[in-house]
């Protein structure tokens, strides 16, 4: 079956100049790239793709992560689309402890937990076609994206935008 998937590389991974070994493990899937954006995370995104870790004792140190407090103040957003590519793509990227990740895994690989215990594990992918839905229509707009994965509407809008001059 086909389905769409919201990957990260967070913080860290492009801090440590690692989105080249990522995007070329990620190739290996053979998916289609639809959707790439360069991002800087405020707050209030940071919450929202998080929420449901809300409750959790490191949710105050994931928000400053991925919000690059600690490294690069950057994240790379990416949409990949094709069989199977939300199980293919968590594979390649491992679990979610660096310590317990495959060691090939991206996350085994690259990643490391800090002495705060955050896992700072240099990819995000979504876990489910739930969770891919809300996060890409999150990091995403419907026109950033090149494939028809979800209904959209249009709207009338008045709003200033900036554009070259
Ligand atoms: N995380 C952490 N400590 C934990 C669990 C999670 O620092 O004990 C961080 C980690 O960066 C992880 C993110 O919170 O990627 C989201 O957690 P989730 O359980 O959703 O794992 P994921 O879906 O990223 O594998
Ligand atoms: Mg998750």
């Amino acid at each position: 079956m086909n389905n769409q998937t919201l990957i990260l590389i967070k913080p860290d991974g492009l801090t440590k100049s690692l989105t080249g070994n990522v995007l070329s493990r990620l190739s290996e899937t053979k998916l289609d790239i639809v959707g790439a954006r360069m991002v800087q995370v405020s707050r209030e995104l940071a919450e929202e793709h998080y929420r449901e870790l809300k409750d959790k004792p490191f949710f105050d140190d994931l928000v400053k992560y991925i919000m690059g407090e600690y490294h690069k103040k950057k994240v790379m957003a990416l949409v990949y689309y094709g069989e199977n590519a939300i199980s293919k793509v968590r594979e390649i990227c491992g679990k979610t402890n660096p310590e317990e990740a495959d060691s090939v895994s991206i996350r085994g690989a690259y990643g490391r937990i800090t002495t705060a215990g955050v896992y700072e594990n240099v990819m995000h992918a979504s876990a489910n076609p739930q969770d891919a839905e809300r996060e890409i229509k999150l990091w995403f707009t419907p026109d950033e994206i090149i494939a028809d994965i979800y209904s959209t509407i249009e709207v009338e809008e008045q709003t200033k935008t900036l554009k070259w001059q």
